[in-house]
């Protein structure tokens, strides 16, 4: 049998802070492979209107399906896989899913609501009535060496562009932490660092002025196409309502 490949960094949890983070990690050339089963919390709100650059609000599956999109266009891989177990080896991490064996040198736990798989680990797990948070210093590492949380997982407040600005953040610390050379994730017109007699800095990017509007022209196409019509799917219930609705059915 072939041994499974040890991927750079591996995210548990394709919502909010998952995705954001994989973004970050895979646009500074680690190999970052999203962990994904069932569906963000955020499917059962009816509209986001509290994340910026969205004047009118926007469909939350939208923001998640373009979410997605950006994550994958940015590098990330995806697998349809629910995490059962995170142990330690010598080179970083074995994580046991309901389908076989991953390996990854770092994770990032961002699976709310479910941190149970991190029981046999060095990680501090707060249980507070149903749920359970795990610990992270103030740049979201565990004591856990190589292990970081980011989210809702990670007690942050329960709103979407907090989940997603931590994702950022913690993703920022494992990339520190990491022996990728990292300045800042920034793309810079031409000439901004070069003609200064400086270096790009790793992570950063100047473009020419042709390329800046190729990106732009490509983006409002993009956006176009996902703005043409309403979002098929309705937002998920609260399980609870659901079994209420069918018992009152019945
Ligand atoms: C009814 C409702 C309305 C809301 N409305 C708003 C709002 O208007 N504005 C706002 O800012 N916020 C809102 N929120 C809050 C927002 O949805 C959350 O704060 C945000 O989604 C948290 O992001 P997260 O990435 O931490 O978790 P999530 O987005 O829930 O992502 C966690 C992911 O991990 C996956 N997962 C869990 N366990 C495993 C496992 N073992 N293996 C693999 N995958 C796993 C889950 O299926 C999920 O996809 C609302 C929440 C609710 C419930």
């Amino acid at each position: 049998m072939t041994e499974a490949p040890r991927h750079d960094v591996l995210v548990v949890g394709g919502g909010v802070a998952g995705l954001t983070a994989g973004i970050f990690t895979a646009r500074a050339n680690l190999d970052t492979l999203v962990v994904n089963h069932g569906e963000s919390i955020l499917n059962r709100n009816s509209h986001l209107e509290n994340v910026p650059g969205f004047p009118a609000g926007i469909n939350s599956r939208l923001f998640l399906d373009m979410t997605r999109a950006q994550a994958a266009r940015n590098g990330c891989v995806f697998t349809d896989e629910q995490v059962l177990a995170v142990e330690r080896d010598d080179a970083g991490f074995v994580v046991n899913t309901d389908e076989g064996i991953l390996k990854t040198t770092y994770v990032i736990v961002a699976s709310w609501p479910d941190s149970t798989y991190l029981d046999g680990l060095d990680v501090e797990l707060d249980k507070r009535g149903s749920k359970q948070y795990v610990g992270v210093d103030e740049k979201g590492r565990t004591d856990e060496e190589g292990l970081y949380a980011a989210g809702r997982i990670a007690a942050k407040y329960h709103q979407t562009v907090v989940s997603a600005g931590h994702g950022a953040e913690v993703a920022l610390t494992l990339i520190h932490d990491s022996d990728v050379p990292f300045y800042n994730d920034w793309v810079a017109p031409e000439g901004y660092f070069t003609e200064r007699g400086r270096e790009v800095p790793p992570g950063c990017e100047e473009i020419s002025e042709d390329e800046r509007e190729r990106r732009e022209r490509q983006s409002l196409e993009l956006m176009q196409s996902y703005f043409e019509e309403p979002h098929p799917d309705e937002p998920t219930m609260h399980p609870s309502v659901v079994a209420k609705r069918r018992e009152t059915d019945e």
